[in-house]
């Protein structure tokens, strides 16, 4: 008979360090001499579900972990399917009697860990979820509070402070030969390429990060290194439109769980330890803390990435505009700000904090009117660092539908930008159509005289698209309906409550 498997199945904790379920698995298997088989599943619809970049982020973070897997002594098995098919059959094909996974919030991914564990259940395997994407185990964090969801950051603040985040695991040596899977016919299990998907490399816009845990945990340190930018960092100050990023870009890495939150924490408070330092929430420690508090609204919450059947979020009545939407998802809105951000957004994957403050609010309540669901869409698509509840929460907060209610602090799409890119830098780089219009004109080109816009060889309606809205008439006429919004949720809120 053929040695039983322990499987460590691989989710949102693409890493070997502090990766605690894995060491689980590891340890079983070698404990009882059973076959270790690290494994992650593939939707072969990947394609279609995810965007480009991101798909490229994913590949790139498997092929570093099979690299660094193979350094131990082991091999990742990828596995093309749909997980709720696959496992159950891996159970019985592999002999599996262990399986370790990290814990997930996403209701999908619930649902279908209850469906398989059942089936475990079932055929007498142990299944092993570790808490490992969070620094803390929100669902903990909502029991400390009665079972309720802190609604403010500094209600949240207040419920982590006593609690003692244990120290990360070391990084794995050695895998011992007991556990070590026979190679050969595995070749149906390595790591796609971007071919397998039928997508050519050379096609894509140049990949600006690249995934895994070897560069993530390479940058985690190029950051912690630089003591006083940490001890000084406050986000409202960092700039949403420098040519470099004005803060850490971990967050592709984090999630996908190449670079673990966990360390990043401890690494911070090694350095704010002793020293005077910037705090939450505008700390980079802040910062932590508001994924933190995000994955806490969002386990905590019912249809959480949804307006209806959401109890945290406003109803708002936002209208369909696909017209406007494309226009805004393609970079093509005639606010050259607006445009830049979405354009380096489609092309790196990236873009800065107040960035996505821009867009998202110029997307629903300040200009547009479209629901923060559609544009959260569109992030999905678009971005590296895509998290079901960060997405979810933040657009919340952004169209002033949940967390944030100061609805008539509307940015101004020519305004912002200039207060640290006076020259337009930024615009000129990702809406190249525009790079010879003299800087007065650079925000609010519509305003550039014929003759200007001629010698700099863009007619605004022609080279580059007139604005969609009018900004200054449009946010105006958006608060009063805002402010109509508000009134009915209240009376609404107010005939359900008991007399
Ligand atoms: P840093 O400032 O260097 O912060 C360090 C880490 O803290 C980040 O890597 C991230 O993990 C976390 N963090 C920082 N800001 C926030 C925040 N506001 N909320 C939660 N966590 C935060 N972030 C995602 O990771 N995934 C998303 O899908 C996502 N969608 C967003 C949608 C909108 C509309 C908005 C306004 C913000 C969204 N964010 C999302 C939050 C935030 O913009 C990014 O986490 C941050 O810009 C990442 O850049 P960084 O790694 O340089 O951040």
């Amino acid at each position: 008979m053929a040695k039983p498997t322990v499987i460590h199945w691989f989710r949102l904790d693409l890493r070997i360090h502090d990766n605690l379920a894995l060491r689980n698995a590891i340890n079983e298997a070698e404990n009882r001499q059973h076959f270790l088989r690290p494994i992650y599943v593939i939707d072969p619809d990947i394609k279609n579900k995810i965007g480009i970049n991101r798909l490229r982020f994913l590949i790139q973070s498997l092929q570093d972990l099979d690299f660094n897997l193979k350094k131990l002594n082991s091999r990742l098995y990828v596995i093309k399917g749909k997980a709720i098919d696959i496992i159950p059959k891996l159970f019985d094909e592999w002999q599996v009697k262990y399986l370790t996974t990290q814990v997930d919030i996403d209701p999908e991914i619930v649902k279908q860990d209850e469906i398989i564990e059942k089936i475990a259940n079932e055929k007498d395997i142990f299944i092993v979820r570790r808490v490992q994407h969070t620094i803390y185990d929100v669902h903990s964090v909502i029991r400390k509070n009665n079972g309720n969801v802190p609604l403010t950051y500094q209600k949240f603040l207040s419920l982590v402070q006593d609690l003692q985040v244990k120290s990360t695991i070391d990084i794995l040596k050695s895998i011992s030969d007991h556990c070590k899977t026979p190679d050969n016919c595995c070749n149906d299990y390595n790591v796609p390429n971007l071919e397998d998907f039928s997508i050519d490399e050379n096609t894509l816009d140049l990949c600006k990060y690249q995934g895994g845990e070897t560069v993530g945990l390479k940058r985690l340190h190029m950051y912690i290194a630089k003591k006083q930018w940490i001890c000084k960092f406050e986000k409202p100050n960092s700039s949403p439109n420098s040519i470099e990023p004005s803060t850490t870009v971990l967050s592709p890495y984090i999630s996908h769980g190449c670079l673990s939150s966990k360390l990043f924490y401890h690494k911070l408070k090694e350095v704010e330890n002793g020293v005077p330092h910037t705090m939450p929430p505008v700390s980079l420690m802040g910062q932590l803390m508001w994924r933190e508090f995000y994955y806490t609204a969002g386990t905590g919450t019912e249809n959480f990435d949804k307006m209806v059947g959401n109890s945290l979020c406003t109803q708002i009545p936002w209208v369909k505009n696909d017209v406007h939407l494309k226009a805004w998802a393609e970079g093509q809105t005639g606010y050259p700000f607006v445009d830049a951000i979405m354009r380096q957004l489609k092309q790196e994957g990236w873009i800065h904090h107040l960035a996505r403050h821009m867009v998202a609010c110029f997307l629903t309540r300040g200009d547009l009117w479209i629901s923060w669901e559609d544009g959260a869409k569109i992030f999905q698509d678009y971005l590296l660092d895509y998290d079901w509840s960060l997405n979810a929460g933040n657009w919340m907060w952004l169209s002033a539908s949940a967390f944030f209610y100061k609805y008539f602090r509307v940015y101004s799409p020519v305004a912002f930008g200039k207060k640290t890119d006076k020259e337009g830098l930024f615009i000129r780089k990702y809406v190249p159509e525009l790079k010879k219009i003299p800087s007065e004109f650079i925000y609010e080109p519509w305003k550039a005289p014929k003759s200007v816009q001629i010698t700099a060889g863009c007619i605004i309606g022609e080279n580059y698209p007139k604005r969609i809205v009018d900004h200054d008439k449009i946010h105006k006429e958006n608060m009063q309906k805002m402010s109509v919004a508000y009134k009915v949720n209240k009376e609404k809120k107010s005939l359900k409550r008991p007399r």
